[in-house]
């Protein structure tokens, strides 16, 4: 997608503090950080919500986790804990609309989230 800000990271239009990337993902750093780890984490394809996931996406959405569980070993909150978070569309407070993979750590995480 031509006008699409993760799109444009993913492409290197833009760039991003990217902290881990494969063919399938990239995640780079949050520019608006809600914890001490703020990562978002990508696929590379345009999947404009949750809602849009398919049956091809199966496989990229494995390796969305894997790297949100990669990185927080390699930041060594893994065993302290974080949260993960897909937010899908407005009531959720959905900004950018390509999916992202919100990994939030190194803090104590309220529940439930406002
Ligand atoms: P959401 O509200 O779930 O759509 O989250 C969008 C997230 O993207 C927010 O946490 C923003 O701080 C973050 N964000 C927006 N623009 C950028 C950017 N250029 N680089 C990194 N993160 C961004
Ligand atoms: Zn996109």
């Amino acid at each position: 997608m031509s006008d699409c800000l993760f799109c444009k990271i993913s492409d290197g239009e833009i760039s991003g503090d990217i902290v881990h990337q494969n063919d399938s993902v990239l995640a780079f750093n949050d520019i608006n950080p809600q914890a001490p780890h703020h990562v978002l984490i990508i696929p590379r394809k345009h999947i404009p919500t949750t809602n849009d996931i398919s049956d091809d996406d199966r496989d990229v959405l494995g390796e969305m986790y894997l790297a949100a569980k990669q990185i927080a070993a390699e930041r060594g909150i893994a065993d302290g804990g974080y949260r993960t978070v897909f937010n899908c569309n407005s009531d959720a407070g959905q900004k950018v609309y390509h999916i992202h993979l919100h990994l939030l750590g190194g803090r104590k995480m309220g529940w439930p989230p406002g």
